[in-house]
């Protein structure tokens, strides 16, 4: 049942004999008052209930893990109805509780860094399976009277590689009559996948767009994530630049420290001549280790001497502060562990 847009529930009610606005109304139950059941619409017809429990499912997610860190971020396991796991990440700050979504189980994009990349692709979530993992943690912030505020679509998986079910499920979250998180409140990041940059660019939407860079030349990037000898960083520069002049807004680049890889105070330089022109903002991200992958981490002074280099260059950059450091909160850390059958 979450998988439709408002769109499509009013469609469905005229196809089958109701006012299309019953359909608003099915959607404040879903959304606001968030009931599990369609027995439970009360002002609904009984015949409309029966129709609609016949007609769909409510996508259940079971809870399989729940692991709350020092610092109130909260991991999720969740199973799918075919068994397979994904997991969702709430993350406290200031200015509001945030949720980071997956998008697929797995991922075929096979950045050499990355756990959730570990055992490919299994499949595309359906829409549904996104927007159930925002309501899941809503329905745990309800017992405390607190509101979701914020998405980020950087849990599993590579989201313009499941453009349609991601766009639906933008739709949905963003919709006021339902969960009513502003445009301005997502943020989607992507590995790179050009010709889909072009596509979103072209939806002029108000929402907030991160690209995972990682490297600053096309040799070194290939190196990191294989995707860019698709997608070379020339033309990924250039679709972003497309980016921001259809929607006027600045993009964020991600830029993951990995020690003696893309650290020194050269690779800084040559990241700020390359985003010289480009409306942006760097996001420093310090290495978070995953067993199955090599890297080390920045020391500490040298990951400020990186900042600090760009900085004196006029580079908008701030390190990302961590978060659930000690419950296994990197993208796919948790599922890689718990679901080895899964992820080899
Ligand atoms: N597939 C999308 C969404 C994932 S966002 C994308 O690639 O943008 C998650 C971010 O964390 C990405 O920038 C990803 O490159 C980064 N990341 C993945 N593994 C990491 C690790 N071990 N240490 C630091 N950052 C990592």
């Amino acid at each position: 049942m979450f998988s439709l847009e408002l769109d499509e529930i009013k469609n469905w009610m005229s196809e089958n004999g109701e006012k299309p606005f019953r359909a608003a109304q099915v959607f404040e139950w879903l959304y606001i008052k968030r009931v599990t059941s369609f027995e439970d619409m009360t002002n609904l017809s009984k015949p409309l209930r029966d129709n609609l429990t016949e007609s769909f499912e409510m996508t259940t997610l079971k809870t399989l893990i729940q692991q709350q860190s020092s610092d109130g971020t909260i991991k999720f396991l969740f199973e799918l109805h075919d068994g397979y796991s994904i997991e969702t990440v709430l993350m406290r700050h200031e200015y509001g509780n945030s949720v980071c979504v997956t998008t697929q189980v797995g991922c075929r994009i096979g950045c050499t860094f990355c756990a959730s990349t570990l055992g490919g692709l299994k499949r595309n979530l359906e829409a549904g399976e996104i927007v159930a993992q925002v309501l899941k943690v809503q329905q745990a912030l309800d017992e405390t009277e607190e509101r979701v505020s914020s998405v980020v679509i950087m849990g599993i998986g590579e989201p313009f590689d499941n453009y349609e079910s991601m766009m639906s499920f933008l739709r949905t979250i963003n919709n006021e009559k339902g969960l009513n998180i502003g445009a301005r409140h997502i943020t989607v990041s992507t590995s790179g996948i050009i010709p889909k940059i072009y596509k979103f660019a072209d939806e002029k939407t108000q929402i907030n767009f991160a690209i995972s860079l990682h490297a600053a030349n096309t040799e070194l990037r290939s190196r990191l994530m294989p995707i860019n000898r698709a997608y070379k960083l020339p033309d990924l520069m250039d679709a972003v630049k497309y980016y921001i002049d259809k929607t006027g807004r600045r993009v964020s680049f991600e830029y993951g420290l990995f020690g003696g890889v893309n650290d020194s105070v050269e690779h800084a330089e040559e990241l700020a001549d390359l985003v010289k022109d480009v409306k942006c903002h760097i996001n420093l991200i310090p290495v978070n280790y995953v067993p199955e992958r090599d890297y080390v981490r920045t020391p500490k002074e040298k990951i400020f001497e990186f900042e600090k280099a760009l900085k004196k260059r006029g580079v908008n950059v701030t390190i990302r502060r961590e978060q659930g450091h000690d419950i296994d909160a990197a993208c796919g850390q948790l599922r890689a562990k718990e679901r080895k059958e899964e992820t080899r």
